[in-house]
């Protein structure tokens, strides 16, 4: 890693803090501090994306640098400073609390961001250590690469380190604090700005620092916009809506639930960023939700999340509009977030059912198709892709997506597939489907398995899932017993799997 090409442009073209590393604490009108990682006893390369690597040209991962003990020279390593909406209310400074960035890669793809998760306590880290263990760090190095594999937008992982130290956590924050093993993930991004990163400033009143940062986003990541009025924002705003909007779209596509749609957890770059609770759902229940501490509200459940995605794209503009001449302008961009969302959903619908085309009248269809998946426990992946298969219309075919196959609403689907086959005239686009309904996903129980294995230092079956995952859409028939499964009733009550919280 010593012989990267690294850069650190958001060191030097921004404003930060005067002192290096210290305590948590305030400090305002800075976009960063500069900070070293803790050192950590035994660091040790157990999981490598040597699809990432090889973007960044690395042929080898250095246990000592993605564990924080080493910094090689052109590092600059600094945390971010940003604020957030969270669960709806404005929590003001949050920060980099338990992420390092070590600095900025030069690679013939593009400059790429490398920044460790959990390497130790920052200006930022508030009350906690700055930590993170192998459960949550075995959980964002799977699903990060697996939603990269679906085609889906968002942060990767680099490397999943074991530190050789134990970090105390609550995992149901209900009084029992434990010991568990800790870990680094190093993730990648062309930048981990978030709404929360320019949020801060304009909620502050520091138009000046939020300029400088602005221009600073827009001169690097999207330089296309760069303009001397109004429109250039417009435009910049208009296209991370719109990116927003369709990777919502796509959790929606592949029963995906983010579970902490905080404004600070949201990516300038439309990429899905922080995986915490997140969760896949199994039977098809749009109020679902994997993230304990949204239980009762259910605010970011699986059906709410195109409306919260507004929500906080809503936060950003108005965090905009004191840079802005006409800040009325700013509905522009929150019309075309609207209408991305609909044009993203109306194709999803139309290549999740093969229909080549949306027409008016498929709106029934569709809504039918979302009310009968939801009369008894139904497995969205697995009914989706067997739907991509069906020879002719009868439920006896979709058998194995039902959970209590003696319940099938017999008639209510025999009904709705007549429906559909005659709208597809008996040939559905077979393409559009099986690249649209996965066959794998990283459902719940499966990284449980992984993190369970993994805890007794046994990687295999992380590995096998990150293999698995690398092809969704292909039939992988050696692996269909094993994984082409509906939630085992083991995982249906078990902590990790239907029940997840933020203590990572
Ligand atoms: P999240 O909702 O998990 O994205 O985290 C919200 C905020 O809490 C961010 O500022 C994090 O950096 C911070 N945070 C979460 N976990 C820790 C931790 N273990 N140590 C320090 N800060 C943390
Ligand atoms: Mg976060």
């Amino acid at each position: 890693m010593d012989g990267l090409n690294w850069l650190n442009r958001f060191v030097t073209e921004t404003p930060g803090d005067d002192e290096i590393g210290g305590k948590p604490r305030q400090v305002p009108h800075a976009c960063w501090s500069r900070v070293h990682p803790t050192a950590v006893p035994e660091p040790s390369l157990r999981l490598w994306s040597d699809e990432m690597a090889q973007e960044l040209n690395l042929e080898m991962g250095d246990g000592d640098i993605l564990g924080g003990n080493r910094i090689s020279g052109g590092m600059d390593p600094y945390a971010q400073r940003y604020g957030g909406h969270q669960f709806g209310n404005w929590a003001n400074q949050l920060g980099d609390g338990r992420a390092i960035t070590l600095g900025e890669v030069d690679t013939k793809n593009g400059i790429l961001e490398l920044q460790l998760k959990g390497p130790g306590i920052t200006p930022y880290s508030r009350f906690a250590d700055g930590k993170a263990v192998l459960r949550s760090s075995i959980r964002e190095f799977l699903c990060s690469e697996a939603m990269h594999h679906l085609g889906i937008p968002t942060t990767r992982a680099l490397s999943l380190v074991t530190t050789g130290e134990d970090v105390v956590r609550d995992v149901l924050y209900n009084g029992n604090p434990a010991p568990e093993p800790g870990a680094i993930v190093c993730r990648v991004a062309p930048s981990f700005l978030r709404f929360g990163s320019f949020q801060i400033h304009s909620m502050n009143g520091d138009k000046e620092t939020l300029r400088t940062l602005v221009e600073y986003t827009i001169k690097h990541h999207f330089p296309e916009h760069r303009s001397e009025n109004d429109d250039g924002l417009i435009q910049w705003l208009t296209q991370v809506g719109q990116e927003t909007a369709r990777m919502i779209s796509e959790w929606m596509r592949v029963g995906f639930v983010h579970g902490v749609m905080n404004t600070d957890n949201m990516s300038i770059h439309g990429l899905t960023i922080d995986y915490g609770p997140y969760g896949w759902i199994e039977d098809f229940n749009p109020d679902w939700t994997p993230n304990t501490t949204d239980a009762r509200t259910g605010r970011y459940r699986f059906g709410h999340q195109a409306q919260i995605g507004a929500w906080n794209f809503a936060r950003l503009l108005e965090s905009i509009s004191p840079l802005m001449e006409e800040p009325e302008r700013l509905y522009e961009s929150l019309e075309a977030y609207y209408t991305e969302y609909e044009h993203c959903n109306n194709a999803m619908w139309s290549n999740k059912l093969g229909l080549k085309e949306l027409r008016e009248e498929d709106g029934d269809l569709i809504q039918e198709l979302t009310a009968n998946l939801q009369l008894v426990e139904t497995d969205m992946t697995i009914f989706f892709r067997l739907l991509s298969s069906l020879k002719d219309p009868s439920i006896e075919h979709l058998r194995y997506a039902f959970y209590d196959e003696s319940t099938i609403p017999i008639t209510e689907w025999n009904n709705w597939l007549d429906k559909w086959w005659k709208r597809v005239d008996g040939q559905p686009d077979r393409e559009a489907m099986h690249s649209s309904n996965p066959k794998y996903v990283l459902r719940n129980w499966m990284a449980q398995l992984a993190i369970d294995a993994a805890e007794k230092e046994d990687y295999s079956v992380a590995q096998e899932l990150y293999e698995l995952l690398k092809q969704p859409y292909a039939e992988q028939p050696k692996h269909e017993e094993e994984w082409f499964q509906k939630r085992p009733e083991w995982a249906r009550h078990r902590v990790g799997c239907s029940m997840l919280s933020c203590s990572s």
